[in-house]
């Protein structure tokens, strides 16, 4: 997801804007907020996350942890 669509998000859902994300992976509240986090179906992930599975290695036992995470929030 691109910083414009995360605009976007953030403008059509005002009142979900003010509730702040759990990231679904580390389960921290990004310091920066709602824009620090990017929505991937009905999960957040952090921007830490999202690069540490943008560096993960498809297949790795790591990369199965997050995914089995995110598949959890998706269900
Ligand atoms: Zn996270």
């Amino acid at each position: 997801m691109n910083e414009m669509q995360i605009k976007t998000w953030f403008g059509d859902n005002r009142q979900s804007a003010l509730i702040l994300p759990l990231c679904n992976i580390c389960g921290q509240v990004p310091s920066e907020g709602i824009r620090g986090v990017i929505k991937v179906g009905k999960a957040w992930i952090c921007r830490e996350c999202e690069q540490e599975i943008a560096t993960l290695e498809v297949g790795s036992s790591q990369y199965g942890l997050i995914m089995n995470k995110i598949k959890k929030v998706w269900k």
